[in-house]
């Protein structure tokens, strides 16, 4: 993709996981080609920034060495998929993923967008991630399909899920969804037959940073912001044999000591005020920005932290592109020739409420806004 900063270059990890030669491979390829950061966006993928174009073959070159590139690239375009974090090779999470994967070329075309979430693990872990065909679990241990946006979902035994999901790809389509774009827009409008609206999903979870029983170190990266260096440090430091990126900027780290994994470089405690926060590389990582935007982001969420108005949504842009967060936000500061213009529960193209804000004066024209 083309940005403001040259070549955007994705990587979808296969199955949701990289292993240690492809994490150390990411480092060096980030420094050598692109901005000195890997990005982890909030969909659980990475992501090299500021790729020049002549060096968009030798990158893919690169990706191909470390086994990170589909054999044809319109499968990767289509291999939009969040999978439990415990996926353990052959467990049912596996199995479904499997399926799904050999499924792709009989699905008809959906929106780029459109994605799957398979969450049949130990636990509910990606009930806040989006995705429009949702496997899951009832509390009996019944395997669902549900449509993103109802409350309820379709039983299916493990044999007829993959054929269920192109059955519902099949009505999204013929029901005119392509129009609506996402399968909880077109539900809203669409009435979707009973049939797939019959038992409900066990209770919603999401992982925290921190030492978890099942899925042991979970870390969160502020801003999704990878620094080579740290990554390199966290995995001499654990032992690491791979990472899994989940949703949310975290990473759950395949180690044998969890609390080796604690590397000061990462969040590693539930409620850490930037884990809130959104903000993209800005200046002078972008050419397009004009100012810096995660220092202040991480300073006013420290601030809105310690404050009373904790909890609400901060979205720092470096312009009005909005990359890091490119919908509403409880408070969006939009960098503009140098200083900030504020909106307030709006995206950063949204007409602010505060314009040419020095960044010394902003946590006080919050506070008086
Ligand atoms: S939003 Fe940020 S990263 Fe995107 S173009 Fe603007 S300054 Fe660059």
């Amino acid at each position: 993709m083309l940005s403001g900063d040259g070549l955007v270059v994705r990587v979808r990890p296969f199955r949701g996981e990289l292993n240690r030669a492809q994490v150390l491979g990411l480092c060096d390829l980030a420094e050598r080609f692109g901005n000195g950061l890997i990005e982890l966006t909030s969909r659980a993928n990475l992501q090299l920034r500021g790729i020049a174009q002549e060096d968009h073959l030798a990158l893919l070159a690169a990706l191909e060495g470390l086994g990170l590139l589909d054999l044809d690239p319109s499968f990767e375009a289509r291999r939009n998929m969040l999978v439990a974090p415990d996926r353990s090779p052959g467990d049912l999470t596996d199995r479904l993923c499997t399926g799904l994967l050999e499924a792709l070329p009989r699905l008809p075309n959906l929106p780029e967008k459109m994605g799957y979430v398979i969450d049949t693990g130990a636990r509910a872990w990606l009930g806040e991630a989006i995705g429009d065909f949702r496997l899951e679990l009832a509390e009996n241990g019944a395997l669902l399909l549900r449509a993103d946006g109802v409350a309820l979902g379709r039983p299916v035994s493990e044999a007829g899920a993959i054929p269920a999901i192109i059955e519902l790809a099949d009505w999204f389509v013929g029901t005119g969804g392509r129009d609506n774009g996402r399968m909880a827009r077109h539900v809203a409008k669409a009435m979707l037959p009973e049939m797939w609206q019959r038992a409900a999903p066990r209770a919603q979870g999401w992982p925290e940073p921190g030492i978890d029983p099942e899925l042991g170190a979970v870390l969160g990266v502020p801003f999704g912001a990878l620094e080579p260096e740290a990554l390199r440090g966290l995995v001499a430091q654990s032992g690491a044999s791979a990472l899994r990126p989940l949703p949310g900027r975290m990473l759950r780290i395949l180690c044998p000591q969890p609390e080796a994994a604690l590397h000061p470089g990462f969040v590693s405690a539930p409620g850490a005020p930037e884990m809130r926060a959104s903000a993209c590389p800005g200046a002078p990582f972008c050419p397009a920005a004009s100012v810096e935007t995660r220092s202040l982001a991480r300073t006013l969420a420290r601030r809105a932290s310690a404050d009373t108005d904790a909890g609400g949504s901060l979205h720092v842009s470096g312009c009005a592109k909005g990359c890091a967060h490119p919908r509403r936000a409880d408070l969006t500061l939009v960098g503009r020739d140098g200083r900030f213009d504020l909106v307030r529960g709006g995206a950063p193209w949204d007409p602010p409420s505060l314009t040419g804000l020095d960044p010394s004066h902003i946590p006080d024209a919050i506070r008086s806004a």
